[in-house]
């Protein structure tokens, strides 16, 4: 452990995935920390309200999907019995299992937890409203702000239960007989596949031509297949332009490619987040934004002032948790006088759907609109003996790599189970800069799911032993 800066202040705002490894990494390295956040312990979205609630629904909506489809392999289960209350209380026991483990964590390291509201009062000191009532001032030689994003709303939406964001739709309070999904992204999808497990008529409207719209078509495609059975409707190139509260649900207009109206139990909206900049006093400091509201930073992700950084989604896209996690340790190097420098070679992004897309590094659709002459190969799960033994043959693991540099990879995409797992060795060949060969020699354990990526990088380099084109 070092404690080349010990002494110094940071003061971390915002204890989500990007605020609390940054505070735990700058008390790891010797500074005097501490960290604020409205919440009794760590965590942010991502723990409360965001990434772990979601997976654990995800993974009793898995549950409940691979029971009924087992029919087909001659076992037959009763249809699942949904206890609500349980499975809301499991999700809870999870996140206060995580959470209650980060709040240990920053006492061992003796980081000072506040718990509160901070606004800038100058460049070197913020004032922090407590849920008491009480005000604290405290003075910072460096402060991080990691205070993260909420969700986009739609103006004319009306506010009442029947209306959903992604925190109330994690509530889990009801099984709605219906569900309209507004939004065919990360969010819309993920709880629409829980939703639709537990019983709900799931439709879902999506404004532009295709469902995830940053990801490949190929990869979203095995996705879409699935989604056509489990939904009622999917509606591209629609929106939604009016939302009406009736006794019997929530009226709803569509126009585009889908024209008309429908009524919904209940609606969730999830078209996407805005960072969370309001309330920080921002202007007082001059910490500059831009276009789009986000923290403007460098590539150590220091702001305008030289005394505040900002990490996570307040500070531009991707707003995933372990880009926050990235950034926030290299802000904690940063400000401890270490060389450090935020310059990710590529970053895995993952749909927790059934199948699961991943992808990282450039995607097909970004090299065609940058006019980029590249080769892509796929591996049909199909052709993969474990991929035939879980009776999932329809993924596809597919790589980008550049011809005119020995095949060198660039991206990588796969859809099927457990992708989000598989996703971390692409990132890993794309940040070492390997080449096809590198995967297709590197011995892959027989049968997994992994052995796709080598057989997609045999592709790249003319010969797949189990596909032949
Ligand atoms: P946040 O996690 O948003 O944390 C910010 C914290 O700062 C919050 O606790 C907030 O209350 C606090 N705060 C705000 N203002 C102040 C203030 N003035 N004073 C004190 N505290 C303040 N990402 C993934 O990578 N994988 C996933 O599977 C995934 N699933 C998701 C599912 C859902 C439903 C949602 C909504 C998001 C999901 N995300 C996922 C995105 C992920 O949650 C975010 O990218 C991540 O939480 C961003 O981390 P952060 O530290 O920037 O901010
Ligand atoms: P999103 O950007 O993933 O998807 C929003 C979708 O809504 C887009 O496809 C967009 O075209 C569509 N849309 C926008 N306005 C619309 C309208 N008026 N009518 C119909 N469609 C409209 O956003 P999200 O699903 O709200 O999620 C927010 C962010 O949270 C994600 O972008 C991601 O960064 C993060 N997240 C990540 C994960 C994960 O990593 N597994 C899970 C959930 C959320």
């Amino acid at each position: 452990m070092s404690t080349e800066a010990s002494g110094t202040h940071v003061v971390v705002i915002g204890a989500g995935p990007g605020g609390y490894p940054a505070a735990f990494h700058a008390a790891d390295l010797g500074l005097q920390v501490t960290l604020i956040d409205g919440e009794a312990n760590p965590g942010g979205v991502c723990l409360y309200r965001g990434c772990i609630p979601s997976k654990t629904l995800l993974h009793a909506s898995a549950f409940i999907n691979e029971a009924r489809e087992m029919a087909e392999w001659g076992i037959t289960v009763s249809e699942p019995k949904i206890d609500l209350d349980k499975l809301r209380a499991s999700k809870e026991g999870v996140i206060a299992k995580l959470t209650g483990g980060l709040g240990q964590l920053s006492k061992q390291r003796k980081i000072t937890y506040v718990r509160g509201r901070a606004t800038f009062k100058d460049a070197t000191s913020v004032t922090v409203a407590k849920p008491d009532g009480t005000e604290e001032v405290i003075s910072f030689d460096a402060a991080i702000i990691a205070t993260g994003s909420q969700p986009i709303h739609l103006p004319f939406a009306p506010e009442c239960d029947r209306v959903m964001d992604s925190s109330t739709a994690l509530d889990l309070v009801d099984i709605p007989a219906s569900l309209l999904l507004v939004g065919g992204g990360y969010i819309g999808l993920e709880l629409g596949q829980v939703y639709a497990s537990l019983g709900s008529r799931v439709s879902v409207v999506e404004m532009t031509a295709a469902l995830l719209p940053g990801a490949d078509a190929a990869l979203v495609r095995p996705l879409a297949a699935r989604l056509k059975k489990q939904f009622e409707a999917i509606h591209l190139e629609t929106r939604v332009t009016s939302m009406k509260e009736s006794k019997k649900g929530i009226v709803v207009q569509f126009s585009g490619k889908h024209e008309g109206e429908a009524t919904f139990d209940k609606v969730l909206v999830a078209v996407g987040r805005r960072p969370s900049t309001e309330g920080l006093a921002l202007e007082h400091v001059g910490v500059t934004l831009d276009e789009k509201g986000f923290i403007q930073v460098d590539a150590q992700r220091r702001t305008s002032v030289p005394t505040i950084y900002a990490v996570g989604d307040v500070a531009g896209q991707p707003m995933l948790a372990h880009k926050a996690t990235h950034e926030g340790k290299v802000a904690a190097e940063a400000i401890a006088g270490r060389k450090t420098i935020y310059d990710p070679k590529a970053i895995p992004g993952v749909v927790f759907t059934d199948p699961e897309i991943a992808w990282c590094g450039i995607t097909e659709a970004e090299a065609k609109a940058a006019g980029r002459d590249v080769k892509v190969t796929s591996f049909p799960w199909a052709a993969s003996g474990r991929a035939t033994t879980l009776g999932r043959s329809d993924g596809v693991t597919r790589l980008i790599v550049d011809p005119a540099d020995h095949n060198r990879i660039l991206g990588v995409g796969i859809a099927g189970p457990g992708a989000g797992e598989l996703i971390a060795e692409g990132t890993l060949a794309i940040e070492m800069g390997a080449v096809a060969e590198d995967l297709a020699w590197t011995i892959h354990p027989h049968p997994t799911l992994s052995e796709t990526l080598m057989e997609a990088a045999e592709s790249a380099m003319g010969h797949s032993t189990h596909y032949a084109r």
